[in-house]
């Protein structure tokens, strides 16, 4: 499949995608499309920012389209990549305003919940959690639904989603299709595909996890007391957007605030946030409002903003896997990127666990030591 147009879509989907200017399928799409479009089960392994969202809602669509009697579910760990995946599939239903989505994701009024459920729509995308508390209260059923995504699946796992997996799962009909896309490949992974699958075709584009090539990649030698000079040194000497990674929340509001006293135009992220300032922080940096964005690891996934120039992990991320995400914040569909690690003599051995990661996959970091 080398285009769009060697698939027989609907004719409104094919010029919607034309006018997003999708023209040439991403290789994750081009695989990935044609066996959904089949109807078979598929494990896709595709690292952040290949194009996964349209892989799985194009089919998704066309078989919405096909079978007006079915539904689907997409499950998805963040309430931003749930988001992120209703404006995709909003976008790509511009001229198929009869497919509703309902969004149903924790930190949102209940209410406006409950009234887009009414609405009869064809998609819900949800969080597991809020998921689980719609089908307690019965505000929601899931006995139509023909097609299942589990879209990040190992970030679900790593963040506890496995009991609300499980518990979910009891309520959607066996006879379905299941899509389930993860950027990484562990043991617990292939188990959930083997116990909810039926022998699903796996895709796998470029090595597990490797990081998109467009980004280069270098670290910097400093110690606890001289991160900050150091940081504005780098934040100052660069062009363009920077997603800055820190270990806690409050070293992510301490941070932000330095930042803020330095002159810099910054808006933070983390757990603690209500979900109105979490969107007001993504919006203001995806937009220009501000150039930085400090965050915890709940935006190193998942967040699709095709702009960020740099991303630096002022705190290095305590599981070596993590690194791989963070960076893939940057490079994005082809974009370059640079990635700057600070390493504290205490941070050495989370470093080395990255490096032997990244040596595994063959991908080589500039250390670059600086001058102090
Ligand atoms: P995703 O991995 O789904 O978050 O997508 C990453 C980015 O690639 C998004 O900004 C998409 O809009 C963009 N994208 C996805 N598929 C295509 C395509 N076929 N052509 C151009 N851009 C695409």
């Amino acid at each position: 499949m080398n285009s769009f147009k060697d698939l027989s879509l609907p004719e409104a989907l094919q010029s919607t995608l034309s006018a997003m200017n999708y023209s040439v399928p991403t290789p994750i799409q081009a695989k990935a499309i044609p066996i959904a479009m089949a109807g078979r089960d598929l494990v896709g392994c595709a690292q952040t920012g290949t194009g996964k969202t349209a892989a799985f809602c194009v089919p998704m669509i066309c078989s919405l389209i096909k079978t007006p009697a079915k539904t689907a579910l997409i499950l998805a760990p963040t309430r931003e990549l749930a988001m992120q995946i209703e404006e995709v599939f909003k976008k790509l239903t511009a001229r198929h305003q009869d497919l509703k989505i309902a969004l149903l994701i924790g930190g949102a009024s209940m209410g406006s919940q409950f009234r887009a459920l009414r609405n009869r729509p064809r998609v819900i995308v949800a969080t597991p959690g809020r998921l689980n508390d719609h089908l307690r209260q019965r505000s929601v059923t899931l006995d139509s639904v023909g097609i299942l995504v589990l879209d990040e699946a190992d970030r679900m796992l790593d963040m506890g989603f496995a009991p609300q997996l499980n518990q979910i799962l009891k309520f959607v009909p066996k006879n379905r299709q299941t899509l389930l896309f993860s950027a990484t490949m562990p043991s617990d992974i292939q188990q959930l595909a083997m116990r909810y699958m039926q022998n699903p075709e796996r895709v796998t584009i470029g090595t597990v996890s490797q990081p998109a090539v467009t980004i280069d990649q270098s670290v910097v030698q400093t110690t606890q007391a001289t991160k900050n000079n150091v940081l504005i040194d780098e934040v100052t000497s660069r062009d363009g957007s920077i997603l800055i990674f820190a270990r806690t929340k409050r070293r992510t509001d301490r941070l932000a605030r330095f930042l803020y006293d330095s002159g810099h135009k910054v808006s933070r992220i983390h757990g603690d946030r209500t979900q109105k300032q979490r969107n007001d922080a993504i919006d203001g940096f995806k937009h220009g409002k501000f150039r930085i964005l400090v965050a915890t690891d709940i935006a190193a996934r998942g967040i699709d903003i095709s702009h960020i120039a740099h991303v630096i992990n002022y705190d290095l991320p305590a599981v070596a896997e993590d690194y791989i995400h963070r960076i893939g914040r940057t490079g994005r569909a082809g974009a370059e990127g640079k990635a700057l690690s600070f390493v504290t003599p205490e941070e050495k051995p989370l470093w080395k666990d990255i490096t032997r990661l990244l040596a595994k996959k063959n991908v080589s970091v500039n250390a670059r030591t600086l001058q102090q």
